[in-house]
């Protein structure tokens, strides 16, 4: 039995991320899921969340994703997420996030205020984004 998985996360802009892992961490809209090798075949839909993954090189080097929702898959050993978009902690700009994050906040109160619900959900999921990138950045 291999104690492996490859890891794939695919966006609009490409493939973000593809290595081989010994263990993910992600959150389903059901709640966390730590998943090792060998895992039963799955599919679930994600919430924002920081995925954690555990490479087999690098001395079991640990990278955050910021995982802008979308869908697992898990099929042979072999882990595909599919979101609008993802960002490694490397990659994000942690300033601009929290740029998005004020934008957010303000959207939010004014939607609120105007009891436009439509809009307080869309802030709201906003706001999730950029607090969840601004948490990845500074890991
Ligand atoms: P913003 O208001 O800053 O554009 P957003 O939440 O509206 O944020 P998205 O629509 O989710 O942005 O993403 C658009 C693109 O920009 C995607 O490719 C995403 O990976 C990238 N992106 C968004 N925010 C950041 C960030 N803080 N750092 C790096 N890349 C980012």
């Amino acid at each position: 039995m291999s104690e492996m998985m490859t890891v794939q996360i695919v966006t609009p802009d490409g493939i973000r991320y593809d290595h081989h892992a010994t263990y993910i961490s992600v959150t389903t809209t059901d709640g966390e899921m730590g998943i090792l090798a060998n895992h039963v075949n799955t599919i679930a839909p994600l919430a924002v969340h920081e995925m954690k993954i555990r490479r087999v090189d690098d001395d079991n080097h640990v990278d955050w994703v910021a995982v802008n929702g979308g869908i697992l898959e898990i099929k042979d050993n072999m882990v595909t997420i599919v979101a609008d978009s993802a960002e490694r902690a490397r990659d994000i700009d942690i300033s601009r996030a929290e740029r998005a994050k004020r934008r957010a906040e303000q959207e939010l109160e004014l939607a609120e205020q105007a009891h436009q619900m439509d809009e307080v959900r869309r802030a709201q999921v906003a706001l999730r984004r950029a607090l969840n990138r601004i948490s990845v950045g500074n890991k």
